[in-house]
């Protein structure tokens, strides 16, 4: 199919650039740059560098379309709402405007676990409240909400897929971010020498250590269920996936394998929570799994830190 991939100059979006010219689909890449890297995007996609409010002229004969481009920190979100609004929702309407005039009918959006806020219980099943406690979150969730609105009004054929704790690395395409908040490649920089330690953010949460469980879900899984929910799109319908490992670790537990992985000492310093951390976030895949067969496969915290650690260190 002709592709257009929004964001395929970020983390998610090239892995899952990658994948689809691997599958022998025909890519544009559209990507402001604003947080991704020219060298992320794959050699043999097309790759138009614009703002998504610009997404015409990269829509012409394109089939479908995979939707990251996005602003992804929570901190960010709660210091600059309008940027969230204005990018994740004012962003994605533009898109749906323009690819209505195409007639472009067919996205596979990069949701978040973020749309459910504080879980009442664990695992989190899609059909479970969507309460966002921040504006990257809740501007996540309405661009759900739109994309049901306009399946049933319009046409559209959707697949969301709500993202838990992105890890991994898939050959050299891994996580760079300029201002790096994730707990995994904040470990690894320790390694490299770029850090002198890692904070550990609070120690006194209701889980057997005492730090939180997040469920680490490998970039690589992930990417492939892009794929799945591609050939699911149908006309009319808008369909929502949890997409995790269905396993939780704790922040001790990910230090300790990045210490295994790494040989390295990894000196954790303990600080106080960090505003907003649920103690325990773990996802039920359950309903990708039984509708499209999507399995994760490399589920072990050790493959998944081998993987970053590799890519990370140009191995
Ligand atoms: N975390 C930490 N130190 C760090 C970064 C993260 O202790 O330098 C913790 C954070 O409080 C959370 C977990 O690691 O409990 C995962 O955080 P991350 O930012 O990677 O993902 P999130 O779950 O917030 O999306």
């Amino acid at each position: 199919m002709r592709l257009l991939v929004t964001g395929g100059a970020g983390y998610v979006g090239s892995v899952v650039a990658a994948q689809l010219i691997e599958a022998g689909h025909e890519v544009t890449v559209l990507d402001d740059l604003s947080t991704g890297h020219a060298d992320a995007v794959p050699s043999g996609a097309r790759f138009v560098e614009a703002p998504i409010t610009d997404a015409g002229g990269a829509l012409d004969g394109v089939e479908a379309v995979l939707h990251f481009a996005a602003k992804s920190l929570v901190g960010e979100s709660v210091q600059k709402p309008e940027l969230y609004w204005a990018n994740n929702l004012g962003g994605t309407l533009a898109l749906l405007e323009a690819m209505r005039e195409r007639d472009v009918r067919k996205i596979v959006f990069s949701s978040t676990a973020a749309t459910y806020g504080e879980p009442e219980r664990s695992p989190i099943q899609e059909s479970d409240p969507t309460r966002p406690t921040n504006p990257y979150g809740a501007s996540k969730l309405a661009v759900d909400t739109a994309l049901s609105a306009y399946a049933v009004l319009r046409g559209l054929g959707a697949v969301s897929l709500r993202y838990f704790n992105v890890a991994g690395a898939y050959g050299h395409y891994r996580e760079r971010h300029a201002v790096e908040t994730h707990l995994i490649p904040n470990v690894l920089k320790v390694a490299t020498g770029e850090r002198e330690s890692v904070s550990v953010f609070g120690t006194d949460y209701p889980t057997a250590d005492g730090t939180c469980v997040r469920d680490y879900v490998h970039v690589s899984d992930l990417a492939r269920a892009h794929l799945l929910a591609l050939d699911a799109c149908q006309e009319g319908e808008h369909k929502v996936y949890n997409l995790g490992n269905g396993t939780g670790f704790s922040v001790q537990e990910v230090i300790s394998v990045c210490r295994e992985v790494t040989g390295h000492e990894i000196p954790a310093v303990v600080g106080p929570r960090r505003a907003g951390d649920p103690a325990v976030l773990v996802a039920s895949s359950e309903k990708i799994q039984r509708e499209l067969g999507w399995k994760a496969e490399r589920t072990s915290l050790g493959d998944i830190v081998s993987d970053a650690w590799d890519a990370l260190s140009g191995k």
